[in-house]
């Protein structure tokens, strides 16, 4: 029997691998999960012996099995050969007793770029003949960026992001107002992160608009819930094992941590399925910032949501609603459909859920979740830069925290890897904070200054952002984005655009 994928909320709802790409959301606003996920464990030995590519190759064909392997070969290929500015794509860093896996030496300089070189590459192949798809994407900030970045001018697609219009870094916004290509679009909501994403997911269900759009028309999205963007993420897990051996840190077989700074969710079960799929992993640590809905689950075994909202140092993680835990749940309810529909449906209703005592267990025997407060935050990046001369942007530094007090309250002697989920200059304001005590109102002097003090590189795309030409800001009301989008599907796919 083929491969299907099925979704989280019913499994007669079912998607060959390009067709859950293409649809990136379930019909029934479920997510597209593998059954056979880890039935199948890949030979680490083997695996092992090859190189980033070659390891992306392997993985990609287990969980995509019906794109051909030249079509993987090829979208690897173009994704991440040359397009990263270090050979080693994914490099671990070993600072004192513990290992830095950098994620952020993509073209927009976070670990979005892994999904987002990739996802065009996939989608491109997966296409059919007449179809065009426009791309809706939230965005936290990275996202965005790396998915305008990813599929601009490419043929058959159209993007349309949208960005909370005071949740994100001024370095986010500059790399998403230039980033201009003939088919790629940008809107700030007035609202947060969970806003923005609740109406894309809703646009992808509304019928009346569905019925608008021409024939051959249809949307899709670049966010985690898509398996196009978070497969591509499960390959750096497998490489950074290998870096620990090839530093001679572990031996084959060995057990290591990750800690995850955690939003949406996607990073941390891109991991999981690494696990699934054999990679010794003990824990998986997830960090917080002050959105601390994560953090309470563990402790509690409750998901609520109706709590007040921060705007956090660390913007890319200010989420309540971290749409990937679905899929964990999914998985550790024994995937239970039915169960994970009610779940979703008190979500929905009451702005939480309670999970089965087993369900929790069985979570906290792979997991751990800690948070941190703003303030920590930048301690946490001074205390590290001084101590060690390395620098960790806000987020990545959340994740130290959780790191931290994981490794203090636990006896496991594993090695522990800390996921730096973005270049420190991409938050050059917080950071600069951090190491000077304030920063200046012009980005530019601020990563000037910073640059000086601390020694460290500014990123070459980072360099040139503030010469670019920049879009006008259009700022729209949450409810605007239907119109939004059909206005969009009409100017990038007019008959004059292709
Ligand atoms: C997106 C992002 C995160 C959160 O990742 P998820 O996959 O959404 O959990 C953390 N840090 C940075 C810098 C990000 O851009």
């Amino acid at each position: 029997m083929p491969t299907k994928y099925t979704s989280t909320r019913n499994h007669i709802i079912s998607a060959s691998p390009k067709e859950a790409m293409l649809k990136g959301l379930a019909s029934n606003n479920g997510l597209f999960v593998l059954n056979e996920l880890g039935e199948n464990k890949i030979n680490l030995k083997e695996i092992m012996q090859k190189d980033y590519l070659d390891m992306g190759q392997e993985i990609l064909q287990i969980l995509l099995p019906d794109f051909s392997k030249k079509e993987i070969h090829e979208s690897l290929h173009n994704a991440y050969y040359d397009t990263f500015s270090s050979p080693k794509i994914a490099p671990v860093q070993s600072v004192n007793d513990f290992h830095i896996l950098e994620l952020f030496h993509g073209p927009t300089a976070a670990f979005k770029d892994f999904g987002l070189q990739l996802l065009p590459e996939l989608m491109e192949r997966a296409i059919t003949l007449n179809q065009k798809i426009m791309i809706l994407t939230a965005t936290s900030g990275d996202t965005g960026t790396a998915a305008l970045n990813g599929f601009k001018n490419i043929d058959k697609f159209g993007i349309s992001v949208f960005y909370p219009e005071n949740g994100v870094s001024p370095i986010q916004k500059q790399q998403m107002l230039t980033t201009n290509g003939i088919n790629t679009n940008v809107a700030s909501i007035a609202g947060n992160f969970d806003d923005a994403q609740k109406n894309v997911k809703e646009i992808f269900n509304n019928q009346s608009l569905l019925n608008t759009l021409s024939d051959n028309v249809s949307l899709s999205s670049a966010n985690s819930i898509n398996i196009g963007r978070l497969i591509p993420q499960v390959v750096y897990y497998f490489n950074a094992y290998k870096e620990l051996l090839e530093k001679e840190a572990i031996k084959l077989g060995d057990k290591i941590n990750f800690t995850v700074p955690t939003g949406n969710f996607g990073d941390a079960l891109a991991g999981y399925y690494a696990k699934l799929l054999g990679l010794p992993i003990n824990k998986i640590i997830i960090a917080c910032n002050q959105n601390n809905v994560l953090t309470d689950f563990f402790n509690e075994g409750i998901y609520d949501r109706n709590r007040d909202f921060f705007k956090t140092v660390a913007p890319s993680m200010d989420i309540q609603i971290s749409s990937n835990f679905e899929r964990l749940l999914y998985y550790e309810s024994g995937k239970d459909d039915q169960y994970i529909k009610s779940l979703m449906a008190d979500l929905e209703k009451n702005g939480k859920y309670q999970v089965k005592p087993e369900l929790l267990k069985n979570i906290k025997s792979k997991f751990a979740s800690y948070y941190a407060s703003d303030k920590e935050i930048k301690t946490a990046i001074n205390q590290v830069f001084k101590e060690e001369h390395y620098l960790m942007d806000p987020h990545t530094a959340a994740g130290y925290l959780a790191m931290k007090q994981y490794q203090n309250e636990s006896d496991d002697n594993c090695q522990n890897v800390l996921l730096s989920t973005a270049n420190p200059y991409k938050f050059v304001e917080t950071v600069s904070d951090a190491i000077l005590g304030s920063h200046e109102n012009d980005p530019i002097k601020t990563t000037q200054k910073l640059a000086k003090y601390t020694q460290i590189e500014v990123p070459i795309s980072l360099q040139n952002l503030f010469n670019k030409e920049v879009k006008v800001e259009s700022v729209i009301n949450p409810n605007d984005m239907t119109q939004f989008v059909q206005q969009k599907v009409k100017e990038v796919f007019s008959d004059d655009n292709n």
